[in-house]
């Protein structure tokens, strides 16, 4: 099903539901985005990154849809994310957490099943002893700083690691990983520098997989894939690499009820602040969701939302839960009360409303509210 077949059917199905806002989440689209970033990469298989619940589209049923596929590997954030979502998968898979441990969470993480991704040799020792206490092997990954200063170990504890890592018999580390700061810039150098420290770190401990990409270094080629790439933003539709089309297809659609048309004459002003004031008489229509939905108070007097191809521009301060557009370029009685209308969908990409809004797709998607209807199909 194309988007626009998808955000047809949901506008028709959904005439007089009663929710003011819809968000459908494509699960088939997804998984097509899975398939499409498995085959780039091959022979290295794909996880998937399922922070922040999936990106807010909904992390267990993102993460079952997935499985279905043979993702095996789901990356969270924090160890409370993976602990939400470890009954929700099968035990064939591994669940494993970013941002690391933090100190007095080992015997949590170890009896639920989960693997952390150990950012420090404090992290690592803490581990090591946990497995100690606890009588078995534990496993883990290592995760390395090659050139972003945000999370894993710093260049000054590698050979301390590598060697307590020689006598260490209670820790398996599955694979080490690195973060690309600019994956999303084919042409930055920082992406070939980042390489060239994982290489290093590689030759220091040799026999490990490596795990380096993510959406957009998935695209970046094959020397940059390793043995698992840990894609996030393109799963979802986002496009992983700036200024280039996007090869990923649009999982989400967001439809928007109208509650209230008027005709404004000139001169009426619209919205807190009294902003802006109509230059001639204006149709306009209020809609369900403001920036307490996701849609950030900087789309004021700049996004659009659409309605049959049509762009309705957005006038005045996006409120808390509503934002008024201006309805003019429409056929007079085309939007009354319950019209839905697009803010995400065929005529609209993530990209489009994050531009418009002065942030990237990866905000929009992880704001968007728990007010609207989730619709998986
Ligand atoms: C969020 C995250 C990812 C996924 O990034 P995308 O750009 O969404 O693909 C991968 N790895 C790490 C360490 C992350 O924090």
């Amino acid at each position: 099903m194309d988007g626009h077949a998808l955000h047809i059917q949901s506008r028709e199905a959904d005439a007089g539901a009663g929710a003011s806002g819809y968000l459908t989440i494509d699960l088939a689209a997804l998984c097509r985005n899975y398939r499409k970033i498995s085959k780039a990469v091959a022979p290295a298989t794909a996880a998937a990154v399922v922070k922040a619940d999936a990106y807010g589209l909904g992390a267990g049923q993102v993460s079952r849809a997935l499985h279905a596929q043979g993702c095996r590997q789901f990356f969270v954030a924090h160890l409370l994310e993976a602990i939400k979502l470890r009954p929700l998968l099968p035990n064939d898979t591994q669940i494993l957490v970013l941002n690391g441990l933090q100190p007095g969470a080992e015997i949590t993480c170890a009896n639920a099943n989960i693997v952390p991704v150990l950012n420090s040799l404090e992290q690592f020792r803490r581990w090591s002893f946990t497995a100690d206490k606890l009588g078995r092997v534990l496993p883990a990954v290592l995760q390395f700083d090659t050139g972003m200063s945000r999370l894993g170990i710093p260049p000054q504890e590698r050979s301390a690691l590598a060697a307590e890592l020689k006598t260490c018999g209670n820790i398996e580390i599955i694979f080490i990983m690195s973060h690309l700061a600019c994956a999303d810039e084919v042409d930055n150098r920082q992406n070939a520098d980042q390489l060239a420290q994982m290489r290093l770190i590689a030759a220091v401990f040799a026999d490990l997989d490596i795990c380096f990409a993510n959406s957009g270094g998935v695209f970046l080629g094959g020397d940059y894939h390793g043995v698992l790439v840990r894609p996030g933003i393109a799963l979802y539709g986002g496009a992983p690499t700036a200024g280039r089309p996007n090869p990923m297809e649009p999982v989400v659609g967001l439809d928007v009820a109208v509650i209230q048309t008027r005709t404004a004459p000139a001169g009426t002003r619209v919205g807190y602040g009294g902003k802006h004031v109509t230059s001639a008489e204006t149709r306009l229509a209020t809609i369900a969701a403001g920036y307490a939905d996701g849609l950030p108070r900087s789309l004021s007097g700049r996004g659009a939302v659409f309605y049959d191809g049509v762009r309705l521009p957005i006038v005045g301060r996006v409120s808390m839960d509503s934002i008024t557009v201006d309805i003019t370029a429409l056929p007079e009685g085309t939007l009354s009360l319950g019209s839905l209308v697009e803010v995400l969908g065929p005529n609209q990409t993530l990209e489009d409303v994050a531009e418009a809004a002065g942030t990237i797709s990866y905000e929009i998607l992880t704001s968007l509210g728990r007010r609207y209807e989730r619709r998986y199909r």
